[in-house]
């Protein structure tokens, strides 16, 4: 496909002031050229053009922490009584769903199955629609830590490290650990560590050394410092951040992905079931707690320069549906007193980075894939324009 979007108020990614009446041009699947539309080349002009006035253009968005095999509106535990056929087309329909809501790329941090890699091979093989991917496979804690039921459990450094090649072995682009306990998992204690130093250790050398990240779920602090000094590359969620471990964390350039909406699910804009209802009851107190506390993590790792990224634990929890998650996610972040364009600059430009996928995707330049989101209204005026969507495209392919 080639041809040219003109008109559009470009986005695109690094945080700048948006450009008005832009032009990118698309040639095989990426961006040949963008600029302000006065100054287009002799081959943007003469391509087919697209006609963008009055909309807004920007980088498709990035989910870097998402689980595509879970729907987030049934327990785990009713999930995995399903026969595997029942998720896989389930997850094939969430991967276009999750699309065509303007998400052209996912980290999905908890796989089922391994069925999260065919839907990767699937995909890029044209067979069905969905994001670009990676994957970290199945989740690795203590035996009886944070999501057992699904993960690989996995005690002592070399249980740790036979743990973390497996993944590899199955096509595992990064390798994701259980640090602390989580909200999840019923009965836990969210402040408590559940890795040693030296097991963290242990799957960060084997995963780096095979060209691998390592992504590790912390609420408490304890944990957080665990992986500081076990080496790990993304602490996700973050929620008890204090300014000891983020320090830590610049020093070793360390990234937090938050996950705003974990910690402040939409109980509102749909009917909840009683399932989900009962989750609701149950996690009130720590949603209370919550809300309040990301508010002071983000405050404080924005003041000490903490890398930030951001995904949406979609399909993580019953109340984590995949309806617009990653929109949700970035006005949560908005709300949180951080500016629009540095939300979507978190989305986009900062989750490619955290994919380390930056040289190909997250911004609107030259060279990346033309993985592109156009809306009808401003998002910079309002962020709810992330769901008020005119087109969606993935390398250049209208989804
Ligand atoms: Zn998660």
């Amino acid at each position: 496909m080639t041809f040219t979007i003109t008109g559009a108020t470009l986005i695109d990614g690094n945080g700048g002031a948006p450009l008005q009446d832009a032009a990118v041009h698309i040639e095989a699947q990426r961006i040949a050229w963008v600029g302000a539309a006065t100054k287009m080349p002799a081959a943007a002009q003469a391509a087919q053009q697209v006609d963008a006035r009055g909309k807004w253009l920007l980088p498709g968005l990035i989910d870097a922490h998402i689980h595509i095999c879970y729907n987030g509106e049934e327990s785990v535990f009713a999930l995995l009584a399903k026969p595997r056929d029942a998720l896989v087309l389930e997850a094939v329909e969430i991967c276009k769903r999750t699309l065509q809501q303007g998400v052209t790329t996912i980290r999905d941090v908890g796989g089922e199955k391994y069925i999260e890699m065919s839907l990767r091979d699937a995909i890029n093989r044209g067979w069905i629609q969905g994001p670009r991917m990676k994957l970290s496979g199945r989740v690795i804690s203590m035996t009886g830590g944070h999501a057992h039921f699904i993960a690989r459990e996995a005690d002592g450094p070399d249980e740790m490290r036979k743990a973390a090649r497996e993944q590899i072995k199955a096509g595992a682009d990064l390798v994701k650990l259980m640090a602390t306990g989580g909200s999840a998992t019923p009965g836990q204690d969210i402040h408590a560590s559940q890795l040693t130093v030296a097991e963290i250790a242990a799957v960060c050398e084997v995963a780096h050394m095979m060209g691998r990240t390592v992504a590790a779920h912390c609420h408490g602090t304890g944990g957080i410092r665990n992986c500081m000094l076990g080496g790990v590359d993304t602490i996700e969620h973050g929620t008890y951040l204090d300014d000891e471990t983020a320090d830590m964390m610049v020093e070793r350039g360390a990234a937090l992905c938050l996950t705003v909406g974990v910690g402040n699910p939409d109980l509102e804009s749909y009917p909840l079931s009683p399932v989900q209802q009962a989750d609701a009851e149950r996690r009130k107190p720590m949603i209370e707690q919550g809300v309040a506390q990301i508010r002071k993590t983000i405050a404080l790792a924005r003041s000490k320069g903490v890398f930030l990224g951001c995904g949406t634990d979609a399909g993580g929890n019953p109340l984590a549906p995949h309806r617009f998650a990653l929109a949700r996610e970035i006005e949560l972040i908005v709300a949180n007193d951080v500016p629009p364009l540095e939300a979507i600059s978190i989305a986009t430009r900062n989750n490619a980075k955290i994919l380390r996928w930056d040289d190909e995707i997250g911004t609107v330049e030259a060279g990346k894939y033309a993985d592109l989101l156009l809306l009808n209204s401003d998002p910079v005026a309002d962020i709810r324009a992330l769901r008020d969507i005119a087109a969606v495209y993935k390398g250049g392919e209208r989804v």
